[in-house]
């Protein structure tokens, strides 16, 4: 390695800590936090795998988007404000230009969703980046998996199954007939960019019964908050938020899967207790909260989906292998 360890540190990640409540930033045994009075501190990591959770020829800048938004999306589906975060990065060789584009990204999402990187640890080895995020949320005003009642009304936040499209231009799955480069693009943006829920989630405090990020594919995150709160649920297919111009890329039934099953789409799932219902419908008709109602929560136990005449649709659920 032409850069030694504290070089590297210093050159590429060692300026990226500028927010407010950082005591201590990069530079010491740990770093010192402030935590707002009357705040709860929220913790969340998530761990990028090369050639497991992006593909190898991955640019170092879609690489730290990616790591960074997914760990944004957790923070979100809490409710919370992200606020610091640390970087764990396994580095196969030092390449400087690959640090550089990578630094450059993660400073330029750090900027954009206000958090700082205080932190971290460098070691040599296969490429694996992991990024732990800090946020803070108002003493009990998370919100959490646990909280649905049945009747409550289910919510998706923005659109699903891009992501998932997204994975067949990565030849996983069957391929897909991409018309434009746009379409490519936005899939793949949708992907390596996904956008965190954060504003979502500010205005769903205090509305939403329980919530979570779409990670995994709907059904199976809605079957968290089914187990976690008891209870089972109905999807309506028909209103799935699917964008119009995906349902030109593969048959309806592909579609619906990628809607249902495929993950990384970091939208928010959330339900609503019935006297919410009418602050959460104002929020969509004002444009302050893009998001649209999918179904119920019932006492009846697993997920059910139904058609636009109420008859059940048994689905397979395949569940995305990534790479
Ligand atoms: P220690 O040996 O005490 O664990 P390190 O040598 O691992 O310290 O790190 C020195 C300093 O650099 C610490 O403040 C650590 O948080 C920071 N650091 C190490 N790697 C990174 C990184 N990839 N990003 C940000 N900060 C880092
Ligand atoms: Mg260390």
């Amino acid at each position: 390695m032409a850069l030694n360890e504290f070089s590297l540190i210093e050159e590429y990640f060692s300026s990226l800590d500028k927010a407010p409540g950082i005591t201590l930033g990069v530079g010491d045994d740990g770093a010192v936090l402030d935590v707002p009075e009357g705040e709860q501190l929220l913790v969340t990591v998530d761990t990028l795998v090369a050639g497991v959770h992006f593909p190898l020829d991955a640019t170092p800048a879609d690489i730290a988007h990616r790591c960074l938004r997914v760990n944004l999306s957790d923070i979100a589906a809490m409710g919370a404000q992200p606020r610091w975060f640390t970087l764990a990065l396994t580095l196969p060789d030092a390449n400087e230009s690959w640090l550089r584009q990578f630094s450059q990204a993660l400073s330029d999402d750090a900027e954009l969703f206000n958090c700082a990187l205080v932190g971290g640890d460098t070691t040599a080895g296969p490429l694996s980046i992991t990024i732990q995020l800090l946020g803070t949320v108002p003493k009990g005003k998370a919100l959490t998996r646990s909280g649905a009642k049945a009747g409550d009304a289910i919510y998706v936040t923005g659109s699903l199954g891009e992501a998932a499209a997204a994975l067949s231009l990565f030849g996983i799955g069957d391929s897909v007939a991409i018309g434009c480069e746009s379409e490519r693009e936005i899939l793949l943006q949708r992907f390596y960019r996904p956008e965190p829920r954060l504003n979502e989630a500010l205005q769903l405090r205090g509305l939403a019964s329980a919530a979570l990020d779409i990670s995994d594919g709907l059904l199976a995150d809605l079957g968290h908050i089914a187990r976690a709160s008891h209870l089972g649920a109905e999807i309506q297919l028909e209103q799935l938020p699917v964008a119009a111009w995906l349902t030109s890329l593969a048959e309806p039934k592909r579609v619906i899967e990628w809607a249902l099953s495929g993950g990384d789409d970091y939208e928010l799932c959330f339900t609503v207790p019935k006297e919410n219902g009418s602050a959460v419908n104002t929020l969509i008709e004002q444009g302050e909260l893009s998001a649209g109602c999918i179904g119920r929560m019932t006492n009846e136990l697993g997920i059910r989906c139904l058609d636009a005449e109420g008859n059940r649709v048994n689905i397979e659920q395949s569940g995305y292998q990534h790479f």
